[in-house]
């Protein structure tokens, strides 16, 4: 067996459910040891982590921080160092979507995906980062979207935290560059994940459509491909980034969406 992430470990924010879950997977297949995070019920979340040390042998954990509570975030960073004596993968992940015109926007909702879809990865990286220098390595990589790139109506606060992400990403590359660390973003198209799911019915709403015309039109109409992204696409990038042949990939914006930003 290829086992290329042998004895490393990787923390994974939002990481019970859609894309962090299925990159929890892609990771501990390559031999990485797991901490999971992200909302759940508890029993769910324990078969997931037994799921993952079952299949693949290593050791997973969970940590239950909220991403919109800084102190809670350096303790998660904290706490996977302490449970597997290193960090050399950190993927802020965990993200939330509204939609609505802007004018209606609920401001709790401007304030969470601010804080979920941006905030929290800077709370990780500030954390994460004394330890990837002290063992001078370290890939850092922000789960971003299309929407870092372009905007959609109907979106105000997912497309600003998504750009600032992506700003993020690229003022920590410069800093980390010479100490054996790198920092990229993955920019989704389309995933079909619960996120996803669950905005057919509120876009439908937004626009006043049906939920098919939401798929075929909107959706899919993004995405030259006319296709989903799938999990195994994003777990193919991510395994080349936190690869030594990854080390001169740094302060990328890298799009896995089908030719959408190419429009
Ligand atoms: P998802 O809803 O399936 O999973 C989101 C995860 O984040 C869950 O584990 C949830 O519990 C967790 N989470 C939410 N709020 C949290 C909080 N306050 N604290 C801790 N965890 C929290 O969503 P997904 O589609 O897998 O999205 C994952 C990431 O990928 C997000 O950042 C999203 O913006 C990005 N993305 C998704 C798509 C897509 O099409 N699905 C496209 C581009 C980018």
């Amino acid at each position: 067996m290829n086992k290329p992430l042998l004895g490393k470990a990787a923390l994974i924010t939002g990481s019970t459910s859609g894309i962090g879950l299925a990159l929890a997977h892609v990771l501990a297949k390559a031999g990485a040891n797991i901490m999971l995070n992200g909302f759940g019920d508890a029993d769910d979340i324990a078969a997931m982590v037994a799921k993952i040390e079952g299949e693949y042998g290593v050791t997973a954990r969970y940590g239950a921080a909220d991403m919109t509570r800084p102190g809670e975030i350096a303790a998660l960073v904290g706490a996977t160092h302490a449970a597997f004596g290193r960090l050399d993968i950190a993927i802020p992940n965990a993200g939330i979507q509204h939609v609505s015109p802007v004018e209606d926007f609920p401001v709790d909702k401007w304030d969470a995906i601010l804080a979920i879809n941006l905030s929290s990865a800077f709370h990780v990286i500030r954390a994460a980062l004394p330890l990837m220098k002290a063992a001078g390595f370290g890939r850092i990589v922000n789960m971003a979207s299309a929407h870092a790139l372009v905007a959609s109506p109907y979106k105000a606060a997912y497309v600003a935290a998504k750009h600032g992400l992506a700003g993020l990403t690229k003022t920590v590359a410069l800093e980390v560059a010479q100490s054996g660390i790198t920092c990229n973003a993955i920019c989704p198209g389309y995933v079909k994940t619960p996120l996803v799911e669950n905005q057919i019915t509120d876009t439908a709403r937004a626009r006043g459509i049906s939920e098919k015309a939401v798929v075929t039109d909107v959706i899919l109409a993004a995405q030259p491909t006319k296709k989903f992204v799938t999990y195994d696409q994003l777990g193919g990038l991510l395994l080349y980034l936190v690869s030594d042949a990854g080390a001169s990939v740094n302060g990328a914006l890298l799009s896995v969406d089908g030719g959408w930003t190419a429009q």
